[in-house]
């Protein structure tokens, strides 16, 4: 039965959106269900190859090498079980010969719940005579070489016999040159999931292609047919080299036609327009700005006008440096939509950064707009009382603008007319919570996100493709520029006081500083890192520090994922809030100083309380972890210390130096670390200290992190939802496949002309790491 070909084909052909269990077997596609969330066809033959392994003919017994994939024609001399001595459960191994050597297998039986674990059937099996063919990789136990459990198909019968045996289906595989491996879990083995890809791919009819034929003749591309023929089952490397290339192609098409697609519909679904009124809200506030836009500015503010103006609903990124004046362009947004009676919620990542934008907020707009506008704070931290009268403000209309946290999605805050979401820092909040506070609005609200993110052309393509962007490239005039400069200190250990010896000139010229550790306490990281594992929801915690630096999760010995392992040289301890603090304390040159810790594990209380004494002068030197990473703005710090830099990704170092440097006085950012001269690590602390164009920084940093950081758990709150595209290096292709997009939706929004490719953006749609994109 698993031998079907193509060619005969059954009358009750699957398609791709058959469930997986009517042609697996239930406990399979149970296990496949578990281990990977796969439903249908389409799932499991999306379940591409890690990687493909070459495997000989069977191997002579003689010649194995360790780390090697073999397969051995062999029969059984012994059989043997014992009880391991150090954990619960059994060792069974197994002697095998193939006329000249012998080879010893092993298999672990793990015991559950302290049982012993018996492998009695394993015993049985492979008793003493019996003839098969295993395959496994060569590991080295001692001075022995063995197969750790090896796949395995017994046959009666003898070696003349071997034609017969060698046409099984399952043996022609093992025998096969490429092997693909799969990701697979303890439960469901690679040899599992190739088994039940070859019995899809037979009971598959014919498979329609997405990709319209005159786009696949361009791009080169074979069929869907053949390509997932040949990337699940294919003889040669270029076999699955093009199939993989067509495949790829094939998703950044299907996404980015999904992505359009949606951008289009959102824009087609209705809503108020917010139009200003002449002497209203927004004319007073422009007639008191101290200052001029920048063009950026200007060119921003009058896309958002146009899109507030209009009745279908606003998606826009603005993305801007730190500094570059994002937070006015919000306001006057804001403003704009209190002139047509609407409210403004702004939705901040911690409550210090809320609490900031509310003084702030308050104080650009002056005592007379302040009063007639009522900016209002709702936190989860707020007392009871006061936050019946909040809400009240908020469901009256009174209130024309509220900041908040994520306090501001539950379910008892009801707006009178909510018009505009902006929200500050998108990265932080997953995209299901947006669309919470979404659906707050009588009509959809228009949608502004601010980022001081740089993002990569590629990623906005891919990750925002359902927004559009303005970008504030340029930042105010009269910016003093922020001097970087890496201190070494495994070279010069040393310098480690020198750094404290600036800090200390700085104060005393009247400034202030900031110093940042990877750590609150001795071993203690960050607490926001504890939230890694779990969904990275919006918190007050700084999650952030997850979502861009994989690399501060991860302590001293532990590795982190592809491209973004800790550096070896972690030999020192790392530097933490407390200890920092305690030594400062007693060093000369900063005695008579305010210093003062700032971290995750204060109340919001407290770290509201010291963000305040520090914009207001009354500390001197601010210790803290990222908490302080982003938005805070304190013109009078003139020096930001970043210890153990390399412990931080590229953007968030950019990010935390954006915090000088902001008033009048020039900026200086000392990246400390102990990674030595020409390891990656100090090469990417290299690349901040050389350039303070955020832009090439981030592309940068998107080449170094983990693309799932990049798409997954920071965007959506869900791992990472792409399979072959990688963001990093395949920008061409994706910004091709982008264009055919807008061109075939432009002509045909609704995919009539294109059932298959309708069918595949739903099946995307679906999906539901990506049920976001629904919500436009
Ligand atoms: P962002 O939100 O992008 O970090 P803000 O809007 O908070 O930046 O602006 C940073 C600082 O620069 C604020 O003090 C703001 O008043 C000031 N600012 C903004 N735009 C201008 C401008 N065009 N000229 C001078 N100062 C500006
Ligand atoms: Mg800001």
């Amino acid at each position: 039965m698993t031998g079907v070909q193509p060619s005969d084909v059954p009358s009750d052909a699957k398609t791709l959106d058959s469930s997986l269990g009517t042609i697996v077997g239930g406990g399979t596609a149970k296990e496949l269900a578990n281990a990977f969330g796969m439903q249908t066809i389409a799932d499991l033959l999306g379940h591409y190859p890690r990687r493909y392994a070459l495997r000989g003919e069977s191997t002579d017994l003689t010649r194995l090498i360790v780390g090697d994939i073999v397969t051995v024609i062999a029969q059984v001399v012994s059989v043997t079980e014992s009880e391991m001595k150090n954990r619960p459960g059994t060792r069974v191994t197994v002697r095998i010969t193939d006329g000249r050597d012998t080879l010893s297998l092993v298999f672990f039986g793990k015991g559950k719940n302290g049982t012993r674990g018996s492998q009695n059937w394993r015993t049985r099996e492979l008793s003493p005579g019996v003839r098969g063919i295993f395959a496994g990789k060569v590991t080295e136990f001692g001075d022995q070489v063995q197969l750790a459990h090896p796949a395995y198909k017994l046959f009666d019968g003898d070696l003349e016999d071997l034609d017969e045996v060698v046409s099984d289906p399952k043996v022609k595989r093992m025998l096969q040159d490429i092997v693909p491996i799969y990701p697979a879990t303890a439960k469901i083995t690679s040899w599992e999931i190739a088994d039940a890809v070859a019995l899809t791919l037979g009971a598959l009819g014919p498979i329609p292609d997405p990709v319209p034929e005159m786009l696949r003749r361009d791009e080169h591309l074979m069929s869907q047919a053949e390509a997932l023929e040949l990337i699940h089952r294919p003889h040669t490397a270029t076999d699955w080299q093009s199939a993989r290339d067509t495949l790829r192609f094939t998703e950044a098409w299907v996404l980015q036609c999904a992505l359009v697609q949606q951008h289009t519909q959102a824009k087609e679904r209705h809503t108020t327009a917010r139009e200003p009124v002449p002497g209203g809200f927004l004319d007073r506030f422009d007639a008191q700005l101290p200052f001029v836009l920048t063009l950026d500015q200007q060119i921003a503010a009058a896309e958002i006008a146009v899109d507030l103006s209009s009745t279908s609903p606003m998606s826009r990124l603005v993305q801007g440096e730190v500094g570059s004046g994002k937070t006015v362009v919000a306001l006057r947004a804001m403003l704009a939509v209190a002139d047509s009676g609407g409210q403004a919620a702004l939705l901040a990542p911690t409550e210090v950064l809320a609490g900031q934008h509310l003084r702030s907020i308050t104080a650009m707009l002056g005592e007379n707009l302040a009063a007639d506008l009522m900016p209002t704070l709702l936190t989860g931290q707020l007392p009871a009382a006061q936050k019946r009268k909040t809400l009240l403000r908020i469901v009256s209309g009174q209130s024309h603008i509220v900041i908040g946290t994520h306090a501001l999605m539950s379910d008892n805050v009801e707006f009178f007319d909510l018009g505009l979401v902006v929200i500050d820092e998108q990265h932080r909040f997953g995209v299901n919570q947006r669309e919470v506070l979404r659906q707050k609005g009588a009509t959809p609200p228009h949608t502004l996100v601010l980022t001081a993110t740089p993002i990569p052309r590629t990623i906005a393509m891919t990750v925002f493709g359902d927004l559009d962007v303005s970008t504030i490239a340029t930042l105010p005039a009269g910016r003093q520029p922020i001097e970087s400069v890496v201190v070494p200190l495994d070279e010069h250990p040393s310098w480690f006081f020198r750094i404290w010896d600036r800090v200390a000139e700085e104060v005393a010229l009247g400034r202030q500083a900031f110093v940042v550790c990877p750590a609150i306490a001795p071993k203690l990281v960050e607490e926001g890192e504890l939230l890694a594992e779990s969904e990275n929801a919006a918190t007050d915690a700084p999650a952030r520090a997850v979502a861009s630096a994989p690399r501060v999760a991860t302590r001293p010995g532990q590795r982190a994922g592809r491209g973004a392992a800790v550096p070896d040289e972690h030999k020192h301890p790392i530097n933490d809030v407390e200890t920092l603090i305690g030594g400062m304390r007693q060093y000369r040159p900063l005695a008579g100083l305010r210093i003062e810790p700032l971290h995750g594990r204060m109340t919001s209380e407290e770290k509201d309380q010291t963000m305040r004494a520090f914009a207001a002068g009354d500390i001197d030197v601010l210790v803290a972890t990222t908490v302080i990473e982003v938005g805070v703005d304190v013109p009078n710090a003139s020096v930001m210390v970043v210890m153990d830099a390399d412990r931080f990704g590229v953007s968030q170092l950019h990010q935390l130096r954006g915090r000088v440097g902001r008033g009048g006085v020039p900026g200086l950012c000392l990246l400390a670390t102990y990674a030595k001269t020409g390891s990656t690590s100090r090469e990417r602390i290299d690349a901040v200290a050389a350039t303070l164009d955020g832009f090439r920084l981030a592309e940068l940093d998107l080449e170094l992190r983990q693309e799932g950081n990049v798409l997954g758990d920071s965007q959506s709150g869900d791992r990472s939802s792409l399979r072959l595209l990688r963001v990093a290096i395949d920008g061409e292709l994706i910004a091709r496949a982008r264009q055919a997009a807008l061109f075939l939706i432009g002509g045909d929004p609704a995919l009539r002309t294109e059932p298959v490719l309708r069918q595949a953006v739903e099946r995307r749609l679906n999906d539901n790491q990506l049920t976001w994109l629904h919500k436009g």
